[in-house]
Order: C-alpha cells, then sequence, then structure tokens
C-alpha cells in the first residue's frame, strides 16, 4: 500500500492539536484519524471532533468487539484508535495519528504488512514554556497536572525511537517541517513502486 500512517506524538500542551489542524487544512491528501475516548470533554470540545466521547462502559464494550487497532489508558480514562476508519481511509489516503508514544509504536507494530508508519514527535522549545502552557489550560487539578508533567519527562526521554523531531517554538515554521516531512515520506513511498 502506498498510503502511510503518520503517527503525530508530543507531550499534553505542546501543541500538537494546533498543529495537526492546521497541516489538515494545507494537504487534501490527509485523513485525520479521530480516537475514542472515555475522558469527558474539556471546555470547547466538540463529539466528533477533537474526540468521540463514550462512557467507560461502552468502551470497553467497543474493546470486546475488536473496534480498535490500539487502546490505551491514561489519567484513569481509556482511549482508542478505530481500526475500522485508520484501514478504510488508508486505502485513499495518507492517515495521522495524534497519539501517545506507547499507542504510536504500538500501532507502528501492528500496521507491520499494512503499511508503513513514520513517527513523528512534537516537542517544546524547554520544558518550562510547557508547563506554563499547561498550567495556563485550568482544565484540571493539581494532582493531574503533576501526574501529566511526570507522562511528559516520560514522553520526552523516547525521543530516539522517532523517525522525526519537530521543535514547536514558532508555530508557522513548525507546521512547514511537518508539512515537508509528510511531503517528503509520501514522495519516498511513491518512488518506490
Ligand atoms: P488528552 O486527555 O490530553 O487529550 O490526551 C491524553 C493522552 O492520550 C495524550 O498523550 C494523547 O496523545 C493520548 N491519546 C489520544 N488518543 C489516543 C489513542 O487513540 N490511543 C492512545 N493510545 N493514546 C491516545
Amino acid at each position: 500500500m502506498r498510503n502511510i500512517l503518520f503517527a503525530i506524538s508530543g507531550p499534553s500542551g505542546v501543541g500538537k492539536g494546533t498543529l495537526v489542524k492546521r497541516i489538515l487544512s494545507e494537504n487534501d491528501n490527509l485523513a485525520l484519524s479521530i480516537s475514542c475516548t472515555s475522558r469527558k470533554p474539556r471546555r470547547g470540545e466538540e463529539n466528533g471532533r477533537e474526540y468521540y466521547f463514550v462512557s467507560r462502559e461502552e468502551f470497553q464494550q467497543r474493546i470486546s468487539e475488536n473496534d480498535f487497532l490500539e487502546y490505551d489508558e491514561h489519567f484513569g480514562n481509556y482511549y482508542g484508535t478505530p481500526k475500522s476508519f485508520v484501514l478504510e481511509q488508508l486505502k485513499d489516503k495518507s492517515v495521522i495519528l495524534e497519539i501517545d508514544v506507547v499507542g504510536a509504536l504500538h500501532a507502528k507494530e501492528l500496521m507491520l504488512g499494512e503499511c508503513r508508519t513514520v513517527l513523528i514527535m512534537v516537542v517544546p522549545p524547554d520544558f518550562d514554556t510547557l508547563r506554563s502552557r499547561l498550567t495556563g489550560r485550568s482544565s484540571e487539578t493539581e494532582e493531574e497536572m503533576l501526574t501529566r508533567m511526570e507522562r511528559v519527562k516520560y514522553e520526552l526521554s523516547m525521543q530516539d525511537k522517532y523517525d522525526y523531531i519537530v521543535v514547536n517554538d514558532d508555530l508557522n515554521e513548525a507546521k512547514e517541517r511537518l508539512l515537508n516531512i509528510i511531503d517528503q515520506e509520501i514522495i519516498r513511498e511513491g518512488d518506490k513502486i
């Protein structure tokens, strides 16, 4: 298959959501896989846009029906990649997963033989910038914030498993870099045929 699965990871608050929205609006050959989660929507989030928000029971039901390419639990909530959507979209387009490090590595392993998976990590220019971005979000309690900061350290420590690291210092520059990586990878894949 010519199309590529791009797994875009990066710590919470690094701005990967904004970057992903921008690259999708500039490249029609990309489809975004919208994950399912049992976490409650944050203010401003909409069902079917950031995530499909479902109850824990519904999520567990869907696990038992083998509906997810991969799933995991973060901060007490389930998150999963809908399998049929990804496989269907890959017939026509390259697909973007916005996913954590463990999920990205897992998805890559599961898709071996189906398509190539390219791993891209978005990182902050420094740790303090990220901490202030996260505290500005105010949708989490202090305890949740500390857990998230621990998770940030873990995610950043996995950088050597990734094909590309993109520093999100300037949003436009980071977006251009991402679009270039995606274009180059798609051209490379096409050249193989
Ligand atoms: P948040 O609650 O901040 O939106 O996401 C929490 C974590 O869940 C993030 O690290 C995010 O990348 C991860 N996540 C989002 N969707 C998925 C998914 O489909 N599968 C897995 N394994 N992790 C996900």
